[in-house]
């Protein structure tokens, strides 16, 4: 591993660090939206329009202040701004690692009930051509997978939907991902020119047990008038909570990814324990059900190397007879230690055989690259500072890399 780097940007100043005091209209949908700006006074007949405008300006512009905001009233401007903020959740650190990864750590605002203010990341991982956006769904994870060290923090609470559309803005911010206002073109930026093109919901959390939230976050980084993400580009990967699998398809069609990591119920039940309650058998039904499966739309199915439990080449074989006649990638991810585990990734030379094995039988097997590693911010490293380490994390690069 490559020495811990610890840089906390130096472009993080003051103002990025300092709490929001006024609530945020970054990240809410359009409905949410329209009933802050009724509380405020804007009239029902201009309602439709003034929302239209506000979109605009946050999603698509990515603007911070209402100030920027040149075609809404002046009067509208300086009311929105005594009531409302465009502010980002707190960026705690943010650290860079060798290979570009960026993780930050970010602080949601404290409510009533809670004893300290919950603490996510979300991690990005820069590509030739692309650029993959980890986000969290939830504080910490109710399931115990044995190999994943979010699993090993209490669940906090859910993230609300604005939290996580939160985690797009300030990517794009960090990373600068919007248009340039002062340029002369239409402000809007071509696809091949962005840097984040994909979004992936496996930082912290299940996403399917924060189903309404996340769908709703996902409506918003899609809208064709906003962000404009195509569902193409968004990647939910679920534990396994199968009930939930083909409502997730209808309301939000996107694509979808699935924690294997094993092939008997025996040993799926120990590494990911919501198996016990549905098990491989009823997991891959309701994968052969997911609307709009093709082979143009496939499902990855993730599967974690730990050295001498899962990774033998009748492992490999028994994966692929499993897999038959479902339209399916295999995401072969190499298991990231973290401090504590009695696990260790399986050696290189044992990956490569299992891919060899899963490649002949006509399956594209990336292996993929562990990245951010230095900062912990690669696949179940994650864990946010709210309770232990400030070490979380994903390296998600090739869970999508064959979508459009
Ligand atoms: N809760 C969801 C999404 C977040 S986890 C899920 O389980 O699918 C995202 C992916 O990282 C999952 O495939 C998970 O099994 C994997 N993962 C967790 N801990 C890991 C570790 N230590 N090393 C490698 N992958 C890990
Ligand atoms: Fe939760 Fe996913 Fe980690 Fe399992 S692997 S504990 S479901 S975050």
């Amino acid at each position: 591993m490559v020495a811990l780097l610890d840089t906390i940007s130096d472009a993080i100043t003051a103002r990025d660090m300092a709490p929001p005091v006024l609530p945020s209209l970054a990240g809410l949908d359009r409905e949410t939206l329209g009933e802050r700006l009724a509380a405020v006074g804007v009239p029902e007949r201009q309602m439709r329009m003034r929302v239209n405008q506000l979109w605009s300006w946050i999603y698509v512009r990515g603007v911070t202040t209402f100030d920027d905001m040149t075609d809404v009233s002046k009067v509208l401007r300086a009311t929105l701004k005594d009531a409302y903020s465009l502010a980002r959740p707190e960026i705690v650190s943010e650290q860079i690692s060798v290979d570009g990864t960026r993780k930050w750590l970010l602080r949601l605002p404290k409510r009533g009930h809670e004893a300290a203010a919950p603490e996510i990341e979300t991690v990005y991982i820069p590509e030739p051509g692309r650029g993959t956006l980890c986000i969290s769904s939830q504080v910490g994870c109710t399931l115990n997978c044995s190999f994943c060290h979010t699993g090993t923090q209490r669940l906090v609470r859910n993230l609300e939907a604005e939290e996580i559309v939160a985690q797009v803005l300030l990517a794009r911010d960090r990373v600068g991902d919007w248009p340039d206002m002062d340029s002369p073109d239409d402000g809007l930026i071509p696809n091949s020119k962005r840097k984040i093109t994909n979004v992936v919901l496996m930082g912290m959390g299940e996403p399917l047990y924060n189903f309404d939230n996340v769908a709703r976050a996902m409506a918003v980084v899609s809208d064709s008038d906003g962000i404009s993400l195509s569902k193409r580009r968004i990647t939910l990967s679920t534990s396994g909570i199968v009930p939930e699998i083909e409502r997730w398809g209808e309301t939000a069609g996107t694509m979808l990814a699935i924690s294997l990591h094993a092939v008997r119920d025996e040993l799926r039940d120990e590494l990911v324990p919501i198996n016990k309650r549905w098990p491989i058998k009823e997991l891959l039904a309701a994968c052969k059900a997911y609307p709009g499966l093709s082979n143009a739309r496939r499902i990855t199915f993730e599967y974690v190397m730990l050295k001498g439990v899962n990774d033998q080449p009748a492992d490999a074989k028994a994966l692929v007879r499993l897999l038959a006649g479902i339209p399916a990638k295999i995401n072969l991810i190499p298991f990231n230690p973290w401090p504590g585990t009695r696990y260790e990734c399986s050696e290189w030379e044992q990956i490569e055989n299992f891919a060899e094995i899963v490649n002949r039988a006509g399956y594209a097997s990336p292996v993929r690259t562990p990245r951010g590693r230095d900062i912990f911010a690669a696949c179940g490293q994650l864990k946010s500072a709210s309770e232990k380490l400030s070490a979380r994390a994903r390296a998600v690069a090739e869970t999508d890399a064959d979508t459009v």
